[in-house]
């Protein structure tokens, strides 16, 4: 090869590795919200998991909405992208978004939080990964690379794409937008944003490393960040007695 073309396919290679790394997360931005419905319709539901319902009068599922509609009301700007929130049965302790806007939450997150102001931090944070559309940058990055796309299809075949999705974990800077607009959220909301720091905290400190750090890496700024969105009023998310149908709404032989 001469020297010419090997500087041109050097530079090519460059080119690539740029559109790569920087340009597929701000182009995947602006795929259009009903693409990613359409995408999301193609996916299957988290399989090998199953979500909780409850028989009328539903008081479980009823504060999850309240919760839900608390947090995102679907203002003007919520309304172009509307989510969807469920429970999932299983011990673990995470939770996830998906494409088109649904949320997941284990079971084993809602055991572990302490109050419905936790729930509701980590409910905020993932609303954030859904509006700043996080999740689609990632799977257009992830099915750029070779790895990626194994990781996709594989992941997939054995367990769904929404479980495959759970691979996808965030950057550094999606993980602090997701905090940052997730603490302005609860402050609009009046949710006190002590939760989503404690429980945090709280799953660091825990010696068995539960699943949303690995999906949502553990960020030292997190407390600092939060310490600016205080002493605001608060008003409680939920009643003592909304909390326990929630927290039953996966297990009824123990809700009472
Ligand atoms: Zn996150």
């Amino acid at each position: 090869m001469s020297k010419r073309k090997g500087l041109v396919w050097a530079g090519l290679a460059a080119g690539l590795a740029v559109v790569a790394s920087v340009g597929l997360p701000a182009l995947a931005k602006h795929i259009p919200w009903r693409v990613e419905r359409w995408l999301a319709g193609l996916t299957d539901g988290p399989q090998g998991a199953s979500v909780c319902h409850d028989a009328p009068p539903a008081a479980g599922s009823d504060a999850l909405n309240r919760l839900v509609v608390r947090l995102y009301p679907l203002d003007a700007e919520d309304r172009t992208i509307p989510i969807e929130v469920a429970l999932l049965r299983g011990d673990t302790v995470n939770a996830f978004a998906t494409l088109g806007g649904r949320i997941y939450l284990y079971d084993g997150l809602l055991q572990q939080a302490r109050s419905p102001e936790e729930l509701a931090g980590v409910l905020a944070h993932e609303i954030e990964h859904v509006r700043h559309r996080h999740i689609i940058q990632g799977v257009v990055v992830s099915a750029a690379t070779w790895g990626g796309l194994k990781a996709i299809v594989g992941g997939a075949a054995d367990a769904g794409v929404a479980h495959a999705l759970l691979t996808l974990s965030f950057s550094r800077e999606q993980e602090a937008e997701a905090d940052e607009d997730g603490l302005r959220r609860l402050r609009t909301a009046g949710v006190d944003a002590d939760g989503l720091v404690r429980f945090f905290e709280r799953a660091a400190r825990s010696g068995s490393a539960p699943a949303i750090l690995s999906s949502h890496p553990a960020d030292t700024d997190r407390a600092d960040r939060a310490a600016r969105f205080r002493g605001y009023p608060v008003r409680a998310v939920l009643s003592a007695e909304q909390w326990a149908a929630l927290r039953g709404l996966c297990r009824p032989a123990q809700a009472g």
